[in-house]
């Protein structure tokens, strides 16, 4: 297999040079991520979305053979339903929503959208169908409003201050000495970690993709602009399948259904009432989360 190394600024250099022939964003993560290539079968149709459901059956992954990651993963979100993932850092929440985006195939099993085979699909029309909030959002060398852009080429530019607004950047826009055109990116202006997760964000909010996958995705946010950009995400998600990585668990107390992941596996998963009554994996989270929260806030 190989291997792509690539440094971030030659990335913006050829993300200007190719971008419109790139059908969207996702497929420079691959490179970032010094993916194996993962590749098209030859007669693959495109991924048709009807309703959107994913199903996970038996899945196993490994990065390398000689360490398992992640075992008997066996999971349904039925369509339209907001599913929530946690679990301690490690227990392989990341590498899930990797799977379901095909940065890597599966070592054993198989994982279903709308009953294709992610691995029978163009791998265009699989991420056409995704809108991704990362946990480290990539910013390319460009105008902070061609960041946004790119996600949906053809949207007009009040679609694309308009996502912007609604992912809650507008104050930060108009603090830029330059507005939406002010350069961001490595050779650009920095960007916090918070102000970058709502660049990615916006992206989504743009693309309104039918399958939305959150990792953390609103980690870096201080709790007031959480609960702000929690109820901007939720409106987009609404009736969209919608997979959320959750870092706070307070942030998912109502989804449809909570995943509890350890050590690669699914431990439990029910909704909040159910795993609080059920006193366990995700009873003892909960539990440590509100009185961190109670130190925090006296
Ligand atoms: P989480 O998101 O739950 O914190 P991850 O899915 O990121 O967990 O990681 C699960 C495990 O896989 C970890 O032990 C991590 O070190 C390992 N891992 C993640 N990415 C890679 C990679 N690209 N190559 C090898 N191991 C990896
Ligand atoms: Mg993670």
């Amino acid at each position: 297999t190989m291997q792509i190394f690539m440094p971030l600024n030659f990335l913006g250099f050829v993300y200007r040079e190719i971008r419109g022939a790139l059908a969207n964003i996702e497929n420079l993560f691959i490179l970032l991520d010094k993916t194996p290539s993962i590749n098209d079968k030859p007669d693959c149709q495109d991924l048709v979305v009807s309703k959107g459901r994913i199903e996970f059956c038996q899945v196993d992954f490994h990065y390398r053979p000689d360490r398992p990651i992640l075992r008997n993963l066996n999971f349904v979100i039925e369509s339209g339903q907001r599913v929530a993932v946690v679990g301690d850092s490690g227990a392989g929440k990341s590498t899930l929503v990797k799977l379901l985006f095909r940065f890597y195939d599966v070592s054993q099993g198989s994982i279903l959208v709308d009953g294709q085979d992610i691995r029978d699909v163009s791998q265009q029309s699989l991420r056409k169908a995704m809108g991704i909030v990362p946990q480290d959002t990539v910013l390319f060398n460009d105008t902070l409003f061609e960041n946004v852009h790119y996600a949906r080429p053809d949207a007009s530019e009040e679609e694309v201050k308009q996502a912007i607004r609604l992912a809650h950047l507008q104050q930060f826009v108009e603090s830029l000495p330059d507005g939406y055109q002010t350069m961001v990116g490595e050779r650009g202006l920095k960007l916090s970690g918070g102000e970058k997760q709502r660049v990615a964000i916006a992206r989504v909010i743009l693309k309104r993709p039918p399958i939305l996958l959150f990792d953390e995705a609103t980690s870096s946010l201080d709790s007031q602009s959480e609960g702000a950009i929690l109820s901007a995400l939720r409106s987009v998600a609404k009736g969209h399948t919608s997979l959320v990585i959750a870092h706070r668990l307070s942030t998912i107390v109502d989804a449809d259904n909570i995943l509890v992941m350890q050590q690669g596996q699914i431990v439990e998963q029910g909704s909040h009432l159910e795993l609080l009554a059920a006193n366990g994996h995700y009873a003892r989270l909960w539990q440590i989360q509100q009185q961190e929260e109670q130190e925090v806030t006296p």
